[in-house]
This record gives C-alpha cells, sequence and structure tokens, in this order.
C-alpha cells in the first residue's frame, strides 16, 4: 500500500518528530529554513505506506497522510456505479 505525504513547511517548526518516527525513513529535515527561521521537514515520500505515525505526532499538525489504497475504492466504487447504472437502463 503506498502512501503520500504532504508537509506544509512553512508551518512546519522543524522538531523532527516526524523524522524520529517515520519507520520507512520517508521524511528528512531540509538544508533551507522557511520564512519564520526552522528548517522543515521534507517528504520524499520513498517507501512512504501511509501509516499515519507522522501525522499523528506531529504537534504542529501541518502533515497530511493520503492512501493509493483509498483513491483505488473510489476508482472500484465509481465503476460499480457506471456498471449499475447501464444494468437500470437495460432493464428500462
Ligand atoms: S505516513 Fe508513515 S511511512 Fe509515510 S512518511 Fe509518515 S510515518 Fe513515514
Ligand atoms: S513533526 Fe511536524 S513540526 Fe515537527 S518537523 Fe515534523 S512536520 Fe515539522
Amino acid at each position: 500500500m503506498a502512501g503520500k505525504v504532504v508537509i506544509d513547511a512553512e508551518r512546519c517548526k522543524g522538531c523532527g518528530l516526524c523524522v524520529a518516527v517515520c519507520p520507512k525513513h520517508s521524511i528528512e529535515i531540509s538544508t533551507e529554513s522557511n520564512k519564520n527561521g526552522y528548517y522543515p521537514a521534507r517528504a520524499t515520500n520513498v517507501d512512504c505506506t501511509g501509516c499515519s505515525r507522522c501525522a499523528v505526532i506531529c504537534p504542529e499538525g501541518v502533515i497530511e497522510v493520503s492512501r493509493e489504497e483509498a483513491s483505488r475504492i473510489r476508482a472500484v466504487a465509481a465503476t460499480i456505479r457506471t456498471e449499475a447504472a447501464g444494468l437500470v437502463e437495460k432493464k428500462g
């Protein structure tokens, strides 16, 4: 299951908790500071599973996690809806 993380770098305080907690080492600290002078976390998304540990531990609440699984479910649901609509049309 692939995941994707987006970090709001301008609101990040660079505490490094997300880096420490990520089991896949998919987050690093940037070498460039943000407008507040902090060195923010940066998601590489390499090997990210979407486990959400980083988002849960972030004291600033600036991490968003999405999972490929959710988009797959949406795609399957859309296909089922389309097929069901076709069946209803055929019946009528
Ligand atoms: S969601 Fe999990 S694997 Fe992905 S960056 Fe966050 S802690 Fe790491
Ligand atoms: S835990 Fe949050 S505030 Fe701390 S470095 Fe990571 S994104 Fe920034």
